[in-house]
């Protein structure tokens, strides 16, 4: 899962770019739910919240980490695919 850091400025460009519904407003900045993030494998070749945000505040979530097949399963699951 990627997350999203304090550097965030709430401009709102990624919410809506997430092709898994992952990020929402929280109550001070922007979050991401490391149960919904699959850092946009099953649809993209580059995590496009990433690929939008102005303050480049979006790391990999060190909390969370995933392989690929971790990732891709994730997307199975969510997409009611697996
Ligand atoms: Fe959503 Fe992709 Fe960003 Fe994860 S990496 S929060 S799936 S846009
Ligand atoms: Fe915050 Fe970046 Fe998302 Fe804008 S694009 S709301 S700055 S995380």
């Amino acid at each position: 899962s990627l997350m999203i850091t304090d550097e965030c400025i709430n401009c709102d460009v990624c919410e809506p770019e997430c092709p898994n519904n992952a990020i929402s407003q929280g109550e001070e900045i922007y979050q991401i739910d490391p149960n919904l993030c699959t850092q946009c494998v099953g649809h993209y070749d580059e995590p496009q919240c990433q690929q939008v945000c102005p303050v480049d505040c979006i790391p990999l979530d060190p909390a969370h980490p995933e392989t690929q097949d971790e990732l891709h399963a994730k997307y199975l699951r969510i997409s009611g695919k697996a």
